[in-house]
């Protein structure tokens, strides 16, 4: 019984999901084990983050790792709500250490890695690096001796099938076993999750539970919050399963919550203010193809000074998407959409607009385009790109969405004349792509010679050494 996706229960009554009501919708699991009886506490949470990333994911430096991880943070950090401690590479003996070893007890253990559940032996796994670089699994029972009985009063399991509990002996599973080990709470996932999901889930989840919420309460806010995130199209908000000895446990003792609203509403007008001299540029995912571009944004914001980088979001003009057919493709017509969205930039405050669409583009007989305009200066305000086909072929090992965004931001500031079809080297920016070969978008790139030498004036410098710096800024 317990192994179905209690998650997904609907209410005809209600017409709703329960899970997003206000019951609290919370596991648990049969042990004769008491839980860690652990007193709301007020000052900040400590977190420990772990990071166990084996599958040749951790394609980032160690500063790039911790900016990304602690910017999921940066609202609870901000507010000082929370104290977060990482543990990039780690290791099962890395964690043990950590726990046995920390002056204070954690209060929540957030691992972010790999999980998973094997049918043969009826037993979940987390999947370590060891020191070697190779791959070591921690069977349930073994972490549970590691992480039980340390003042820890919420483990979240940012991993796959984590959730999922054993056939035989339910409580084999990792999530099921740490509960029956005595932890107060586990979150875990009961399948695959988009990674967007499992960010919003923890955020507000996390936010909920400082503000002296209740689990039970807490995940209910969080699911609602999945919800609107990822705009409604998908169930993602189910994924997430919370294990809870007791619902109605508090993490933290209640904080008026306003007061903290009230923080993040000066620290956003400061961030605003400390923009407004930037050359704005606009990123439309029209499609809402990119579902962490934001986050995206905020990293190229960062990695320079002169630009600034925001997602923007409206409503497409009536006829926006038609299309015209050419042979086999049904395409939109550059110079078409450029008329219908020339004022979009104005209306909304923007240097610059990128409109990114994902159906196959053209330009009088050029066809199947990536980036339009061909010639700097065409299109005053506006630049088009085509993702079509491409989302797909962005594995995330050697290709991944964040490069590709960030080759394009590099692209509209250098503004250069790209090189003519199938001429120059393949991993310029300016290299005319015509095949759309995805390593000449996602892979890694920079100026070529004869693009540099196009950068004559002081103030076209300027830009590509801007330009250069947003190439890198996913190395
Ligand atoms: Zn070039």
């Amino acid at each position: 019984m317990a192994r179905q996706a209690w998650e997904f229960i609907h209410d005809p009554d209600r017409k709703t999901f329960l899970a997003l009501e206000e019951v609290n919708f919370t596991r648990n699991v049969l042990t004769s084990i008491p839980a860690e009886r652990i007193p709301a506490r007020s000052g900040p949470m400590r977190i420990l983050v772990v990071v166990a990333q084996p599958l040749g994911l951790g394609a980032l430096s160690v500063e790039e790792e911790t900016d990304v991880i602690r910017s999921g943070f940066r609202r609870l950090l901000d507010a000082k709500l929370a104290d977060v401690e990482l543990l990039l590479d780690a290791t099962p003996e890395l964690l043990h250490r950590a726990l046995e070893s920390a002056s204070a007890p954690f209060d929540i253990l957030h691992f972010i890695g790999h999980g998973e559940y094997r049918e043969q032996d009826d037993c979940g796994y987390l999947i370590f690096e060891n020191a070697e670089g190779g791959v070591q699994e921690l069977d349930s029972t073994t972490l549970r001796q590691i992480v039980c009985r340390r003042g820890i009063r919420l483990v979240c399991l940012n991993a796959c099938e984590t959730g999922q509990g054993g056939r035989e002996d339910f409580n084999r599973g990792v999530a099921q076993a740490l509960i029956a080990g005595g932890v107060p709470a586990v979150v875990a996932n009961q399948y695959p999750v988009l990674d967007v999901s499992a960010t919003s889930f923890s955020r507000h989840f996390y936010w909920a539970l400082a503000m002296g919420q209740s689990i039970g309460d807490a995940a209910r806010e969080a699911r609602v919050a999945v919800n609107y995130a990822i705009s409604g199209e998908a169930i993602d908000w189910a994924v997430p399963v919370v294990f809870a000895r007791n619902p109605a446990q508090r993490i933290c003792v209640p904080r008026p919550a306003a007061e903290y609203d009230r923080t993040r509403t000066a620290s956003l007008r400061q961030r605003r203010r400390a923009m407004q001299d930037r050359i704005k540029i606009g990123m439309w995912n029209a499609h809402r193809m990119i579902p962490h571009l934001p986050e995206i944004c905020d990293h190229l914001t960062d990695v320079q000074n002169v630009y600034s980088f925001e997602t923007v979001s409206f409503p497409a003009p009536i006829g926006t998407w038609r299309r015209e057919q050419d042979e086999d493709q049904a395409y939109v017509v550059a110079e078409t959409l450029y008329e219908r969205l020339k004022n979009k930039p104005k209306e909304l405050g923007l240097d610059r607009l990128v409109c990114m669409i994902n159906f196959p583009l053209k330009s009088g007989n050029k066809k199947h385009l990536y980036y339009w305009p061909l010639e700097p200066g065409k299109s005053e305000h506006l630049s088009i790109v085509s993702t079509f086909d491409l989302l797909d072929q962005l594995t995330g090992g050697e290709f991944t969405v964040e490069r590709m965004m960030a080759h394009l931001a590099a692209a509209v500031v250098a503004d250069l004349i790209p090189h003519l079809p199938g001429v120059g080297p393949a991993d310029c920016p300016f290299f005319y792509n015509k095949d759309r070969d995805i390593s000449s978008i996602a892979g890694r790139l920079r100026f070529c010679a004869a693009c540099r030498r196009q950068c004559k004036k002081p103030e076209d410098k300027d830009r590509l050494r801007i330009a250069e710096r947003l190439l890198a800024a996913y190395p």
